[in-house]
């Protein structure tokens, strides 16, 4: 700020490869929705021109509401309420259904070994 203040922008990322700039939540969503929120969003090079942009930016109505976006989802991923949730709880009942079925092979397996019996059941039929 120009009065020494300083400000702790946790939308604000800086790309090692690209060496540019970005709103972190204007270019995920605004990319998302194909909608170009400004320089921000494709990547902000020009370091010397940031100061009354950042302001701008900070406070335009795509900006706020890709932020409100970013927010939600973040509350949402913690809690746990994302449309994907019931399908990795399907998921999960299904890794277990089969860890449970390949743990009784298992020790079928181990029994029959133990045992020295053979896999195949016994057959009283004709030859
Ligand atoms: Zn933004």
């Amino acid at each position: 700020m120009p009065n020494g203040e300083k400000i702790l922008r946790s939308w604000m990322v800086y790309s090692l490869t690209s060496k540019n700039l970005y709103c972190f939540c204007c270019h995920i969503f605004a990319m998302a929705n194909n909608t170009n929120a400004g320089t921000f969003t494709t990547g902000f090079q020009k370091w010397w021109k940031l100061n009354p942009k950042v302001a701008d930016h900070e406070y335009s109505n795509e900006h706020l509401e890709n932020l409100e976006k970013w927010k939600t989802l973040e509350m949402r991923l913690k809690l746990n309420k994302t449309i994907d949730d019931a399908g990795l709880q399907l998921m999960d009942t299904e890794k277990q259904k089969w860890k449970h079925l390949l743990t009784r092979l298992l020790d079928i397996t181990l029994f029959l070994a133990k045992q020295n019996l053979a896999f195949r059941g016994h057959d009283e039929g004709q030859d």
